[in-house]
């Protein structure tokens, strides 16, 4: 029996873990958070991220270590990688850490994006904005998630409250600026690649955030042909540049018939959970064969497939379980305000059928709010 290694213990770590029991695989989680949900599944090393002595005992411990948490220090992944094999390797989580590094890449790759800059004071901050135009967008470089750490610029005057915001960031995480998109729809491609270099990709899904925060999935998304072709290629030139293995998501901006990337995930993704009961394989069962080596299973969906988000506290959960092809995932988590604590799958043969599930559900859980925008898109 293998034992993967996990560095972080949250919901993602869980549903690899889910996915990995058939498997008969073992895992051991390295988490410093003491309320990481893994908990309730496998002993907990509490110990910081870059606390040499706990890697190495970890390291000794597991046959193979990926990640649940994108941004544990390269450094420490490294001081892994020379003692067990890592994937995705540090090198590949090196530039998905780093938004500047990441846009270079795939501006070097040929993949549109909206432009973007490094900014180091509050005079290039001025200058950048003046030449990208209004919207625009400061990021911190480093360490942003679920929207933190970003601010929109949409006139002038907000470029010193920009600054006072973030400028501190400058030496800390870095900053970029980027042109804001005023996209017609999100989309991301979850995608897998195996030790041997193949590569798999679910249908692309649509996505709807709200606050930065991702709300509701939908798959497949309501592509052309053209675009899912273009979206999973962009994925796929990534995957092979990086010399990536395991599951990644790409997230892109849909404007009219142009699709603009946005960011990389290199881990499962939220937009993935559809695929638990929505696809032949999930993302979770697909990242543990990648990193092992086993074969990569198929990809394909039944059916039409969507996922609600539970931010804060658990909905009762009799609304879903009650509808055919409604699935259920608690993490467990402590509730607190904007926190991911669950979510949802409907899953149905057809788009009115999955639309009609959907505005049951919103209706008895008092989320019109949050279905309306899928139940729309449905019936578009
Ligand atoms: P995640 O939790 O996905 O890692 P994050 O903190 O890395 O989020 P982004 O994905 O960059 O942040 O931004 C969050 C959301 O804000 C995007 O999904 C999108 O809805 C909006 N957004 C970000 N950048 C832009 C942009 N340049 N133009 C328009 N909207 C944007
Ligand atoms: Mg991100
Ligand atoms: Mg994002």
């Amino acid at each position: 029996h293998k034992t993967v290694g996990i560095l972080g213990g949250g919901q993602l770590a869980r549903m690899m873990v889910l996915a990995g029991a058939p498997l008969g695989l073992r895992f051991e989680l390295f988490d410093p958070a003491a309320d990481a949900c893994g908990a309730q599944l496998a002993p907990l090393q509490v110990a910081a991220f870059d606390d040499e002595a706990a890697l190495a005992a970890f390291a000794a411990r597991v046959d193979v270590v990926t990640f649940d948490f994108e941004n544990v220090p390269a450094h420490s992944a490294r001081f892994l990688a020379e003692r067990v094999p890592v994937y995705p390797n540090p090198d590949a989580l090196a530039v998905a850490q780093d938004r500047l590094s990441e846009k270079t890449l795939f501006q070097q790759l040929g993949i549109p994006l909206p432009p973007f800059a490094d900014i180091r004071s509050r005079d290039e901050l001025a200058a950048k904005v003046a030449e990208f135009g209004m919207p625009c967008i400061v990021k911190t470089r480093r360490l942003g998630y679920d929207g933190k750490g970003q601010f929109r610029i949409r006139s002038a005057a907000d470029i010193d409250a920009a600054w006072a915001a973030l400028g501190d960031y400058v030496d800390r995480t870095g900053l970029i600026l980027e042109g804001f998109v005023a996209f017609d729809r999100e989309v991301s491609v979850v995608a897998v690649r195996g030790r041997d270099g193949e590569f798999r990709a679910w249908p692309v899904t649509g996505n709807w955030h709200v606050d930065g925060v991702l709300s509701a999935s939908l798959a497949p998304a309501q592509l052309s042909s053209a675009q899912q072709a273009a979206a999973i290629g962009h994925a796929r030139a990534l995957a092979e540049r990086l010399d990536y293995v395991g599951v990644f998501a790409l997230e892109l901006f849909c404007r009219g018939e142009e699709l603009l990337v946005n960011e990389m995930a290199p881990r499962v993704h939220n937009s993935g959970h559809w695929t638990i009961e929505g696809s032949e394989t999930s993302q979770f069962e697909n990242h543990l064969r990648a990193v092992l080596g086993l074969p990569l299973g198929d990809t394909r969906m039944l059916g039409q497939a969507c996922m609600l988000n539970w931010l804060g506290a658990m909905p009762a959960a009799a609304a879903v379980l009650g509808q055919p092809g409604g699935h259920w995932h608690d993490y467990g988590k402590q509730p607190r305000e904007g926190r991911k604590v669950g979510h949802a799958t409907l899953r149905q043969d057809d788009a009115g059928a999955l639309a009609a599930a959907l505005e049951q559900v919103g209706a008895q859980l008092g989320r019109a709010d949050q279905v309306a925008p899928v139940v729309e898109a449905l019936r578009r």
